[in-house]
């Protein structure tokens, strides 16, 4: 543990605050119940007082998390009658701001347009959000920035606190930051933040906080190594102990040689770059990794190699796989060996065993791709036998995943299922975590 070292925070106090008291909602909303988290609300809006009939009533809601939902409603005689539309349903999963956008439509053409700001609470409590600065690829977890002139990580996040209490509350200074690699306790961050979290009642409060992580940490090396870590912020002062968890993940990275058996065109050479590098490394991107083409090798130029690729071209049993692996292997990297061949007796597209090895050597030692000239299939073959050395085994077999279903009806999306097709690109949380370890996956930066 390494309490009070490597964090930090500021935040901002004004600027983009705005307080409503407990209850109070804008004229036009008037007869609003206030909203609280998780309840289903009904917002009535009041309709403009004017000649025009009107007729539909477009909402935009952007809730406190950010999401945005748009409905369109149509506006009955009823409606017209009680002078307001009641928007029924809204339920929003965080406390903060809700902001409410709505274009009234007449039946001559024209509109009118209103926004409103209403708060929702947590029934009787102080509540914190914690949102990443940035995002993965895959849009699920933090990304952490590496600081290449301080040569440490960084996890950039806004703060958002929500007081629902109908009174003042101060947070004081201090932040806590537990770090925990699957459910185990990495290390804990604490520090001050430039002032004093002081809420009014009703108050929404901004801000921001960084964390860093230095060589030597704990958290530094798991993010290094391509792991995942989840935060718990807390604060707590004044009987209140707000928090929010956030997971932040390293973008991974597994680098390929290539190496090809066997007479390829110009064209075709392209194409399984291509393959690899568009098709094979989209599908592994939807769980931040990517797969990087690094070298370039062909089996050919010396007597020997002449009487190989003869050999290997054309692939007629499973020794000869063996054979290929064992006797080639790019050992002075740490990429993947990828080989490509005109051809496999069995009518297979590839080849790879389960778990290959992190230092290349022997019968297992590589991953066999035959030629297609679908490039979406090659590409497809390429992630699917790369999962195979990764540590996968087919989705729809004995695989030690809780989140592949082998009698699910859509197994047959899953990237390695043992069948799959050149639309097969689901790859699972589990899947992600077994090839993140996997010694030939590294961090995409230091
Ligand atoms: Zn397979």
């Amino acid at each position: 543990m390494d309490v009070g070292d490597g964090g930090f925070g500021e935040i901002t106090v004004g600027g983009r605050v705005r307080l409503l008291g407990p209850g109070v909602v804008p004229a036009e909303a008037a007869q609003a119940e206030p909203l609280y988290v998780g309840e289903p609300a009904a917002i009535p809006v009041a309709l403009p007082r004017q000649k025009a009939r009107a007729e539909i009533l477009s909402v935009l809601v952007r809730f406190p998390s950010g999401a945005v939902h748009r409905a369109d409603l149509a506006i009955d005689d009823e409606d017209r009658a009680s002078g307001s539309k009641t928007i029924e349903g809204v339920v929003s999963a965080e406390a903060g701001e809700l902001h409410l956008f709505t274009t009234t439509r007449n039946d001559d053409g024209s509109v009118a347009q209103k926004g409103f700001v209403l708060q929702v609470r947590t029934r009787g409590t102080v509540q914190m959000y914690i949102t990443p600065s940035f995002w993965t690829q895959s849009g699920v977890a933090g990304a952490p920035k590496f600081n290449f002139s301080l040569g440490r990580w960084e996890c950039h996040a806004a703060v958002r606190w929500v007081n629902s209490m109908p009174m003042l509350v101060n947070l004081a200074r201090r932040m806590t930051v537990r770090m925990t690699d699957a459910g185990t306790l990495v290390g804990t961050l604490a520090f001050d933040l430039s002032g004093p979290v002081t809420l009014l009642p009703g108050q929404t409060q901004y801000g921001t906080v960084i964390t860093f992580h230095a060589p030597g940490s704990a958290d530094f090396e798991i993010f290094r190594n391509a792991g995942d870590l989840t935060f718990e912020y807390s604060m707590s002062n004044d009987g209140f102990t707000p928090k929010d968890g956030q997971v932040w993940r390293t973008m991974r990275e597994v680098g390929y040689n290539i190496i090809r058996v066997g007479d390829f065109t110009a064209a075709e050479r392209a194409e399984y770059r291509r393959a690899a590098a568009e098709i094979a490394s989209g599908i592994f991107r939807s769980r931040d990794m990517t797969v990087r083409g690094v070298e370039l090798f062909r089996i050919e130029g010396t007597p020997e190699m002449e009487a190989d690729k003869q050999r290997f071209r054309f692939i007629d049993s499973e020794a000869e796989i063996d054979e290929l692996f064992s006797r080639y292997t790019m050992g002075d990297n740490a990429f993947l060996d990828a080989f490509f061949v005109e051809g496999m007796w069995d009518g297979s597209a590839g080849a790879s065993n389960v778990n290959g090895p992190v230092d290349k050597q022997g019968p297992s030692s590589g991953i066999l791709i035959c030629r297609d000239a679908d490039t979406v299939n090659l590409g497809q073959t390429f992630a699917h036998e790369a999962g195979h050395y990764l540590g996968l085994e087919h989705a729809d077999e004995e695989d030690g995943c809780s989140d592949t279903d082998p009698a699910s009806p859509n197994i047959s999306d899953n990237f390695i299922f043992s069948r799959s097709r050149r639309d097969s690109t689901v790859v699972t949380g589990c899947q992600i975590d077994k090839m993140r370890r996997h010694g030939l996956v590294t961090t995409l930066t230091p």
